[in-house]
């Protein structure tokens, strides 16, 4: 799917700029630099010459087809995010099962605008990003057309749901701008704000993003809040309930060829003892890179300490003796669990 809007400044700037005031930003800090802040109140920041936005939405594999254990919605808890998970295996976010959207977008955009650039005959000032780039990606998939923000925070289109990654094309060349979608078909619905664990869907339609279990699992390096690790049940990479328990995802569409599954499914708890030369080749192409080995086995040992499986504690005693002491300590928390119960 494809839209077009203008370069006018953002209008739901505000509440951006309140997110970030109440800290919801957790540790992403990079968010706070003052170029940054202009840039996304104002595409004309990131290219003075910008005069049209083109807006994409590229589909990643649906969230609710129940490929993976736990998102068997029959059987899984999914607002106490608890057992009984499918044994020992983990779960990982639709959009990270393929390969990895920031090497393989661009290439995408960049092929888009050198068809523009032959069309017309001319180079034109050009900038694309996606999710990368200093830009509120949300409100002007809105303003092109694409969908309304839902309740959980996502860009939702009445025909294709929400699982798609958005990316934006900032053109020097004047676009006829589609009409923004306007309506909110939200309506009484509440199923995501209910269904997420952490209780971090906030009123405005954005995330309290520090307690958001996609947040912990990709973007916080340190140690999780002990007070929030329960609550992440066996998500390792990211999390779908919001998106599982929308209805609007009934409609999601096929995966685009680069974001069918490409890793090695399920993924089981002896991934925890994944060594770093076996990790960078699992993953090499994976955004999944993105926690790097101590990140994923720290996801991991909490996993395996919510799953309670007395058979996992030989892998926790293992991963205890590994030289990283992040995975130690959350090995050593999850034995704890497992031994308590
Ligand atoms: S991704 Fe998970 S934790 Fe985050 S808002 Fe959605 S349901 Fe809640
Ligand atoms: S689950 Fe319901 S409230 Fe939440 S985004 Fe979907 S339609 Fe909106």
């Amino acid at each position: 799917m494809a839209g077009v809007t203008s370069s006018e400044p953002l209008q739901n700037f505000n509440v951006f700029q309140d997110w970030i005031n109440k800290n919801y930003h957790g540790e992403m800090n990079y968010l706070l630099a003052e170029r940054s802040m202009t840039r996304r109140a104002d595409p004309k920041q990131i290219l003075p010459e910008c005069k049209s936005i083109l807006v994409l939405a590229i589909p990643y594999a649906p969230v609710s087809d129940g490929r993976v254990g736990g998102a068997d919605k029959n059987q899984h808890n999914l607002k106490e995010n608890k057992p009984p998970y499918r044994d020992n295996e983990l779960q990982i976010a639709s959009y990270a099962l393929g390969d990895d959207y920031h090497d393989v977008l661009p290439q995408k955009l960049k092929a888009i605008v050198d068809f523009i650039e032959e069309q017309l005959g001319e180079k034109i000032p050009n900038r694309y990003y996606t999710d990368s780039g200093p830009i509120l990606e949300r409100e002007l998939a809105q303003r092109a057309g694409l969908g309304w923000i839902g309740k959980n925070s996502m860009l939702i289109n009445p025909k294709a749901g929400s699982t798609f990654f958005l990316a934006e094309i900032l053109l020097g060349i004047e676009l006829e701008p589609d009409e923004s979608f306007s309506t909110d078909h939200c309506g009484t619905c509440n199923r995501c704000i209910t269904a997420c664990p952490t209780n971090c869907i906030l009123p405005d339609r954005t995330l309290d993003s520090s307690r958001c279990i996609s947040y912990l699992t990709i973007e916080h390096k340190n140690e999780i809040a002990e007070n929030l690790r329960e609550q992440m049940g066996n998500w390792i990479f990211g999390c779908d309930i919001c998106q599982q328990v929308c209805p609007w995802n009934r409609f999601a569409q096929p995966a685009d060829s680069a974001f069918e599954s490409k890793i090695p499914l399920p993924v089981l708890t002896s991934d925890l003892l994944l060594d770093p030369v076996a990790f960078n080749q699992r993953f090499k192409k994976s955004p999944i890179k993105r926690t790097k080995r101590r990140g994923y086995a720290r996801n991991i040992a909490i996993a395996i300490g919510n799953n309670k499986n007395k058979k996992d504690v030989p892998l926790l005693e293992q991963a205890m003796q590994d030289d990283e002491p992040l995975i130690q300590t959350h090995a050593k928390w999850a034995i704890d669990k497992i031994n308590n119960e």
